[in-house]
């Protein structure tokens, strides 16, 4: 299979899920992860009608995303990775979506660095929860999550899209997708960004709203 082909497979899918669950968004936004993979790989998708695309490196988006902008300029890139707060002005300026916020100090360096820059081209914002309170992962905790949402809403730092997370690899994902599903619902925020390539059915199931594949659709990453 080629890249398009995988790309319709996982959007027959995604179509598929969607109707068989009643938490289920009527609208899902599928996320192509394109990291470490080149542009060759990146733009027959393109071609086909994928416009929203994922990275977790600063640097590896700003070495390859200007160039292909020029010839495809609607397309939208998405920060997925984690974010240090000495690369925020940078990533305001080459992302259309942060998944990442996760701290104080990073949206205090979000507030500061918009309003230094003429134009901000990131105008979604998602907080990643650190869904099973593992110590490597990024993410705000779960317990802190509302106290981080109610900052950004208090200092009218951005407006919030939603919540953010990645789920331990080796256990059953669909609990942590149901709570983050509750955290969402509590707080009031109406995306979800969860499900990868090996669990983006459970994810459509709980209600994602934007899934993030990558394997599925460029196949292995080296
Ligand atoms: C790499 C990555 C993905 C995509 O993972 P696949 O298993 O290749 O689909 C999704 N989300 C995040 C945060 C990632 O870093």
């Amino acid at each position: 299979m080629n890249g398009v082909e995988r790309l319709r497979g996982v959007q027959e899918n995604i179509l598929k899920w969607q109707k068989q669950s009643p938490l289920t968004a009527k609208n899902i936004t599928l996320i192509a992860v394109s990291k470490t993979h080149p542009a060759e790989a990146i733009i027959p998708l393109i071609e086909a009608g994928q416009k929203v695309f994922g990275e977790n490196r600063v640097q590896e988006a700003a070495e390859k995303w200007p160039a292909i902008r020029e010839k495809y300029p609607d397309v939208q890139v998405h920060l997925i990775g984690s974010l240090q707060s000495n690369k925020t002005k940078e990533a305001l300026t080459l992302f259309d979506a942060i998944h990442t916020v996760d701290r104080q100090s990073l949206v205090e360096a979000i507030v500061k660095e918009s309003a230094k820059l003429k134009e901000v081209r990131c105008k979604q914002f998602f907080v990643q929860v650190n869904i099973g309170e593992e110590e490597q992962k990024g993410g705000v905790a779960v317990k802190d999550t509302p106290e981080l949402v109610e900052y950004i809403r208090a200092q009218k730092a951005f407006p919030l899209s939603g919540l953010m997370c990645v789920p331990p690899v080796d256990e059953t994902p669909a609990p942590y997708f149901a709570l983050l599903h509750k955290m969402a619902a509590d707080l009031e925020l109406s995306n979800l960004s969860m499900g990868m390539s090996g669990d983006y059915e459970a994810a459509i199931r709980l209600g994602a709203t934007h899934v993030r594949v990558g394997t599925a659709l460029f196949g292995e990453r080296h």
